[in-house]
């Protein structure tokens, strides 16, 4: 198939694109060495947004981050002259964290609070705005005039200040601002216009959806739109939801493409290019709403993440590498932290990945494991130059990617397991499955290989009475050996495996559809219901099983996720029918039922009829091999269990930490 709509010329403002491909600001804490590798190895798209620093101080994400102007020149600069390099047009992104920013400093047009950042924002201060005005038409001055880019792009999306000046769920104020809420946005533009002329690109970054009942009408949106176009936009782009994580825009279980019909109402109000965006649907439907709107444009931006020459493969209708949609979305850039690989691309973000060093001379390596860190430390070792040897006790490779594909959603990381076993092959690795590795066969097979220990985690089996029943299954017996389970199941353990094993189990046979998700959460038209929202509880399917999510902790099942991107993971389940009990004790467990208190002091016994009961209380490391390994004084590497078979986030970390076991052998 051809997708000519793609690849064809476009027009913003006065600036002609190669192609209609724009790729998404990401990683904005990349260092401008690390921001160019990234676009240079990332060519095709026809305009390129920049993650940019603020334009005022008020508006750092953190308090260590730069704030835009002369001594970030030239590093802006070198990367506008990559993208325009691969032919692409450079825009620059203006984003003013607003109530986002984690520091004292944070503003919004009215006082909030902020649990994510556990700050509060203050009120914007009527006389300090225009010397916020003043910084971002500065910032657009030098990003245009100085520093070489085609444009900028206002972030006027989430809790961004342009946000929530113009939310009504945020914006309280009884002065002008407050009355007429549209005026911060297109002050701004008008401002910014003025410092950039005619023919730049001024594109803006729009609340589509606040997801809030109190966000803006429909009409409140489209006289917005027409009123910043008329101060100086002449592309829009979109942002969706003013908090995070409460609803999953771009989760694994987003149906692809849910957000371009509301795109396309907006679009067919406005005479300016909007950028479409989301879940994006497959390239096929892609070029057919091209073909549609002569004038759109379309954003990849976990697409070119996960597969950095999407461009090229759609462009020769090859295949192209998709995205996991990891759990939590992909990794933020903290350069202290460190970061975990891209499970689709782990070359994003581990430099030498595709050429690690070389060893100095021959060497044998023994990798036991054959999960993703096995993998990884396998496919490491060998590009290094050794002859390698992968032993896996299960039957397949793959370990925790096949478990974390069972997940709704998720089939992908079967996909990927088999992709990294299919270039073990090619790249000559020896794969044995179906042997347990003990000292002994160390002993006997080892010979003078180096050995890395890649072995995993298993389930922690607390001590109850009972617990050794054939009504008790662990995580990995559903996820990994698929073992059935009845209709009542009781799951103990607030982590990420409980709440997985909760959502598998509830969730219903083959894929929801678009319409029934957007229910099911509550959203409707946002022409018809402001924010977004239908306003009343919506219509479940009932679930497929009835689940009790049994924590033995005080504060809340799920109180370690309420205030991250990952907070919809417990919406979901409530929604569902998820029944959720925290501070737990559990007395013992019987053929049909679990006994367990509440409270610490609690003497009352509650008795919960099911038919199973699914250990999900968090995994420990497989220290046997080990600890023999030790004793034998025979020398491994071991990589380090921060994946359990169910945690697919994880897998990213497994997938880095192999790497490195890899590395860490003696050149
Ligand atoms: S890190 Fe995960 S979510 Fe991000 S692009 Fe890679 S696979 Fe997709």
């Amino acid at each position: 198939m051809s997708f000519d709509a793609l690849f064809a010329p476009s027009a913003v403002g006065g600036r002609t694109l190669p192609n209609r491909i724009v790729a998404a600001p990401r990683f904005l804490r990349l260092s401008p060495e690390a921001m160019r590798a990234w676009f240079a190895r990332r060519p095709g798209a026809g305009m390129c947004i920049v993650p940019g620093a603020a334009p005022h101080f008020t508006g750092k994400v953190e308090s260590a981050d730069p704030v835009l102007g002369e001594a970030y020149l030239e590093d802006f600069r070198a990367v506008a002259e990559t993208i325009h390099a691969s032919g692409a047009r450079a825009v620059l992104q203006l984003s003013h964290a607003g109530a986002a920013a984690d520091h004292p400093f944070a503003l919004a047009a009215s006082p909030m609070w902020n649990p994510q950042t556990k700050r509060r924002a203050h009120r914007a201060p009527v006389l300090g705005l225009p010397a916020i005005f003043h910084a971002y038409g500065r910032s657009a001055y030098l990003a245009v005039k100085e520093a070489g880019y085609d444009g900028v792009e206002i972030d006027g999306g989430g809790l961004s200040l342009p946000n929530t000046f113009f939310s009504g769920v945020i914006n309280k104020r009884r002065d002008g601002w407050g009355r007429d809420r549209t005026r911060f946005g297109v002050e701004l533009v008008e401002r910014v216009r003025s410092y950039l002329g005619p023919t730049p690109i001024l594109a803006f970054r729009l609340s589509l959806m606040d997801f809030d009942p109190e966000g803006p009408a429909w009409h409140e949106i489209l006289t917005y739109a027409h009123a910043l176009e008329t101060a100086g936009v002449n592309c829009f782009s979109f942002a969706l939801g003013i908090r995070r994580g409460e609803i999953p825009v771009q989760s694994a279980m987003t149906p692809p493409g849910t957000w371009i019909p509301v795109m396309e109402q907006f679009a067919n109000e406005l005479k300016s290019p909007v950028i479409f965006s989301g879940p994006l649907p497959a390239p096929e439907d892609l070029h057919e709403l091209l073909v549609r709107r002569p004038g759109a444009l379309v954003e990849v931006d976990r697409e070119t993440t996960a597969d950095p020459a999407w461009c090229a493969h759609v462009r020769a209708d090859e295949p192209v590498r998709p995205c996991m949609r990891c759990a939590g979305g992909c990794p933020v850039h903290r350069p202290d932290e460190g970061l975990p690989a891209c499970p689709s691309d782990p070359a994003a973000f581990i430099p030498d990945w595709e050429k690690p060093r070389a060893f100095a001379s021959g060497k044998d390596v023994i990798v036991v494991g054959g999960g993703p860190a096995g993998m990884s430390a396998a496919r490491a070792a060998r590009l290094r130059g050794a002859r390698v040897r992968l032993i896996e006790k299960r039957a397949q490779l793959g370990g925790g990617l096949l478990a974390a594909a069972k997940l709704p959603g998720q089939e992908g990381w079967a996909k990927l397991a088999r992709d990294m076993a299919e270039e073990l092959e090619r790249l000559g690795v020896e794969v044995t499955t179906g042997v347990q590795v003990d000292a002994e066969w160390m002993i006997r097979k080892r010979v003078d290989a180096h050995v890395i220990l890649a072995v995993g985690a298993r389930p922690v089996i607390p001590d109850i009475p009972g617990i050794d029943g054939p009504n008790v299954l662990t995580y990995e017996d559903l996820m990994t050996d698929g073992v059935p389970v009845g209709r009542r199941v009781a799951v103990l353990g607030d982590t990420y495996a409980g709440r997985a094993v909760s959502a598998m189990l509830i969730a219903p046979n083959g894929n929801i559809s678009r319409e029934a998700w957007l229910r099911a959460w509550g959203i409707g038209s946002p022409v018809r219901h402001p924010g977004g929202m239908l306003g009343f509880v919506p219509h479940i399917e009932l679930p497929m099983r009835s689940v009790t999510l049994i924590s033995d902790r005080p504060g809340g099942v799920g109180a370690q996720i309420l205030n991250t991107p990952r907070a919809y993971e417990l919406q979901w389940l409530r929604m569902n029918g998820v029944q959720t009990v925290d501070d737990a004790r559990f007395d013992s467990i019987d053929p049909y039922a679990i006994r367990i208190r509440v409270g610490e002091d609690s003497k009352e016994q509650h008795i919960l009829r099911v038919d199973h009961i699914v250990l999900a209380m968090g995994c420990e490391p497989k220290k046997e091999l080990a600890n023999a390994l030790r004793a034998l004084a025979i020398p491994f590497e071991g990589v380090d269990s921060q994946t359990t078979p169910q945690n697919a986030w994880r897998a990213s970390w497994a997938l880095r930490n192999g790497f490195e076991a890899a590395m860490r052998l003696p050149d």
